[in-house]
């Protein structure tokens, strides 16, 4: 195996969707899990601090960026095999989740379709259980392979043993920074069904393609991918260089989960019967969005070089700013949030680094 080459003083910046972040001190992108375990020792004997990347769609780093080394995942490959009803999608961390996706659409295998147009590589989907359109990744998770980055040896996590709920996993819990995910398994419907599970996407589909309803199989596939990624582009929630609105992480925070008594409670406070909410696992889950509109910032709210998307609530955009002033803005929507409402948004995106402003962990 071939060591890889570190670079030197790497802008973070670039390798992110929303743009900000200093230099890493040491970068380098692996292609091999043999790669991974020589800049693991590497970083060791040097006493590096280590910081796994991969589209950098849900990650900021501060305005001094790591002084460490930063391993961008490159591990490539994908597989896909039937058996009866069921179909299988071995795909490596490094492959584009959004090709992942259109490469499982083609197959006319279903199970992905609402999750077109999420930025970021396939490694990351199972950190977060990413999740849209009524759809969320930890459906189709078979199992998880990873190298712990103590022992360096490799491991299999079941779907259970991953510990999914909504937005989190061990990876970003309990075992944050002790995995590198190296590859996802996915269990998909050959010809299957597309999932129309959200109202916005049923809507849209009448109104575009209303035939595929009841459809199976490719064709019906690449319809929900159509209108997912229109409804997507719409909101400036594609990962697109020309479109401005895009330079976030997407949803900033994750729509609280509220007990019944406290969902009531607000509901007092607001005195709003309008107050939209949506079933939940464990309670009732309220849109952060709407909290975070209500609480006075809204679609355009900029605050000096940073701001709220106009086109989405949830996301705030980077024009130009830096991490700090982010950083203080979505503290200052979170304390706001929380003074008028009692409720404690927590932050989506992972943040790297010393920021001098305080950051809640998520
Ligand atoms: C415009 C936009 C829209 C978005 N829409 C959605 C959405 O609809 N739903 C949703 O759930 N998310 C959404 N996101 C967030 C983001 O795209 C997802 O969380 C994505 O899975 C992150 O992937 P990434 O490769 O970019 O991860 P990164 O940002 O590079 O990393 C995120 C975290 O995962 C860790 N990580 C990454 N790869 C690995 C690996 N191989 N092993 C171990 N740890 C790893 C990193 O260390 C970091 O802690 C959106 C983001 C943007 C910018």
């Amino acid at each position: 195996m071939t060591t890889p080459g570190f670079d030197r003083n790497v802008p973070l910046a670039e390798h992110t969707t929303i743009r900000l972040g200093g230099p890493a001190s040491h970068f380098v992108t692996v292609t091999s899990i043999d790669q991974i375990r020589t800049c693991l020792r590497r970083a060791a004997e040097n006493q590096w601090p280590v910081q796994i990347l991969g589209g950098g769609s849900n990650i900021i780093f501060s305005d001094d960026g790591f002084n460490g080394l930063v391993i961008r995942i490159g591990l490539s490959g994908i597989e896909y095999t039937e058996k009866g009803d069921e179909g299988f999608l071995r795909v490596a961390s490094g492959e584009n989740w959004d090709d992942v996706v259109r490469f499982a659409i083609q197959k006319g295998a279903s199970g992905i379709e609402c999750l077109s147009g999420i930025p970021g590589l396939a490694g990351a989907v199972p950190v977060q259980n990413v999740g849209a359109y009524g759809q969320e990744v930890r459906e189709t998770i078979i199992s998880v392979k990873v190298l712990d980055r103590t022992t360096l040896q490799e491991r299999e996590f079941s779907n259970e043993e991953c510990d999914f709920s909504y937005r989190q996993s061990r990876f970003k819990q309990n075992d944050r920074e002790r995995f590198v995910i190296t590859e996802v398994l996915l269990r998909l419907s050959p010809n299957g069904k597309p999932a129309i599970r959200y109202d916005e996407l049923q809507r849209h589909i009448e109104s575009t393609s209303k035939n595929i309803l009841n459809q199976r199989g490719p064709a019906a596939l690449t319809a929900i991918r159509a209108s997912v990624m229109a409804l997507r582009k719409r909101k400036s929630m594609v990962a697109d260089s020309a479109d401005l609105h895009s330079r976030s992480c997407g949803s900033f925070f994750m729509n609280p989960v509220l007990t019944r008594a406290e969902f009531r409670s607000l509901q007092h406070r607001v005195n709003n019967t309008d107050l939209p909410y949506f079933p939940a696992d464990k309670g009732v889950k309220v849109p952060a969005a709407w909290l975070v509109e209500q609480a006075g910032f809204h679609k355009g709210y900029r605050s000096g070089n940073v701001g709220v998307s106009v086109n989405h609530s949830l996301a705030l955009v980077n024009y130009g700013g830096t991490t700090n002033e982010l950083l203080a803005l979505a503290n200052a929507i979170q304390r706001e949030v929380h003074e008028q409402f009692n409720i404690s948004l927590q932050r989506e995106p992972v943040i790297v680094g010393s920021t001098g402003i305080p950051v809640s962990p998520n």
